[in-house]
């Protein structure tokens, strides 16, 4: 689907929720895409790409942000401490901060490099046992340790278990963040992202919608 049309799909979205025109952040997810595809977004003059590993992000982003200015890059997939450092070089956004030995050395690592990108505090909100996030009964918690830390806590994200009702979670995730006085809702897929919109999504992570299957 051309990105136009991805784009004025997020634009109606906002319109029928009452929301300003542009107030979405549309990340396209380019994780396992050839080149080809991603650079013909870039040609377009999109900026803002997700990743959901930090050694593919780093064999590719580095040269595209040579040839493109402006590049935003976001991390969508969970990371280990021992990649935290390279991530945080990285990565302008975190979307994946989700337990204290996590947190810890993100404060660590920002006190050393002088810089930390936004970070987003992943709510496990279906409590799946294989997903990654903090359970919803411990998010509180865990954003006032985050923030104890000084960390720069954006937002909260969610991956909704795939055979449930979407909405759900994402209403559910904006409870979450009301309650803790966050803005970011980083929320919404291919799939289902107009519902994540209506909900309040800050954030959208389409993949596939805007360069085709990915192939393994
Ligand atoms: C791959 C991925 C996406 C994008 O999924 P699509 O269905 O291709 O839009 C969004 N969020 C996360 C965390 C992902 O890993």
């Amino acid at each position: 689907m051309p990105l136009a049309e991805i784009t004025s799909r997020i634009a109606k979205a906002e319109q029928n929720a009452g929301r300003a025109v542009g107030s979405v952040q549309l990340i396209a997810v380019s994780k396992v895409q050839p080149n080809e595809r991603i650079e013909a977004v870039l040609q377009q003059g999109h900026r803002c790409f997700g990743e959901n590993k930090v050694q593919e992000a780093a064999g590719k982003w580095p040269g595209f942000s040579e040839q493109f200015e402006g590049v935003d890059l976001h991390l969508i997939g969970p990371l280990q401490t021992n990649k935290a450092r390279q991530a945080m070089e990285l990565f302008d956004s975190i979307h994946s901060v989700d337990r204290p030995k996590l947190a810890k050395t993100l404060a660590r690592l920002a006190q050393e490099l002088g810089k930390c990108p936004e970070l987003f505090v992943q709510v496990n909100t279906g409590e799946e046992e294989q997903k990654a996030g903090v359970l919803p009964a411990d998010a509180d918690a865990f954003i006032a340790e985050c923030r104890g830390l000084d960390l720069p806590v954006k937002g909260l994200m969610c991956i909704p278990p795939v055979e449930e009702e979407a909405s759900l979670h994402f209403a559910l995730l904006a409870k979450i963040a009301e309650r803790n006085g966050l803005q970011g809702l980083s929320m919404g897929m291919s799939g289902d992202f107009e519902k994540a919109i209506a909900l309040g999504a800050t954030h959208v992570r389409i993949g596939s919608a805007i360069f085709g299957a990915r192939t393994y």
